[in-house]
């Protein structure tokens, strides 16, 4: 039985490597290749995939876990070819972006690729400073507010969110859905009833997209302190982080899989 068990972090998977791309900048995307070089090494290693919410339970150390954060569109082939090859994932769902087909941080995002519109010195804020820790607590309005103001926008770019029906579609089919948030807001500056809300509405979004079993719950933005484990223990009890250290029972590390990190391990 395994104490360590890999449990990898994945976001987008788009068709090439591109250094200009915000994604790849933010290690958010990976490659095609790199996608398959990882599956090809889980087959190679003869290691079992399974849905995160086993780690629950006594898990064999052969035991891998492949989770999706957010839902993003391109999702759709990782999951065909996990699929394909008789593995299995865990796929977080943010219910505001699937359902609107938008989230603040990635719309910026499109903008700051797509148009002139966006100074150059807000790169960096969006990538790494204060813009997105901005943009990580505010919700969608007050977001098309501020960027109207500050920018001129007034459209959102194209969605880039997987829809319900398609969520559905692998769930059917055994990927597990996880709980990530409605909003995507940071879990740790939500009062009480605000993070009830979002871990009941999120649980029950799930169920009715097909999750039948308690679903493991992933800390937006990987935040979490005593306050937000006690409230979350009514909905889940696997928890993952992001790629930090934790000795909290319960909370899962994971590894970011990055373009750059070839191999599992
Ligand atoms: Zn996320």
């Amino acid at each position: 039985m395994s104490h360590n068990p890999e449990i990898l972090m994945l976001h987008r998977v788009l068709p090439v490597f591109d250094a200009d791309n915000y994604y790849f900048q933010r290690k958010t995307a990976i490659s095609w290749q790199r996608f398959v070089t990882l599956l090809d090494e889980i087959e190679a290693k003869g290691l079992v995939t399974l849905p995160a919410s086993a780690l629950a339970h006594a898990i064999p150390d052969s035991a891998i876990f492949l989770t999706f954060d957010d839902g993003y569109i391109d999702n759709v082939e990782a999951l065909d070819e996990i699929l394909r090859r008789k593995m299995t994932a865990t796929l977080f769902p943010v219910k505001q972006f699937v359902q609107q087909g938008f989230s603040p941080i990635d719309d910026m995002a499109q903008h700051y690729m797509n148009t002139d519109s966006i100074p150059d010195d807000t790169r960096r804020s969006l990538l790494t400073g204060r813009l997105k820790r901005l943009l990580r607590v505010i919700a969608s309005d007050r977001y098309r507010w501020l960027r109207q103001r500050w920018f001129n926008i007034k459209q959102d770019s194209p969605g880039i969110f997987m829809n319900e029906e398609q969520i559905r579609f692998y769930s059917e089919r055994g990927i597990e859905l996880g709980i990530h948030g409605v909003s995507h807001r940071l879990f740790t500056q939500l009062g009480t009833t605000s993070l009830l809300s979002e871990l009941s509405e999120s649980a029950r979004w799930l169920e009715h997209l097909g999750q039948k079993s308690k679903p493991p719950l992933c800390f937006p933005h990987g935040k979490f302190n005593h306050s937000v484990l006690a409230l979350a223990s009514d909905f889940s009890s696997v928890y993952l982080t992001v790629d930090q250290q934790t000795e909290v029972v319960g909370v899962w590390r994971r590894k970011w899989v990055v373009e750059g990190n070839v191999g599992i391990s």
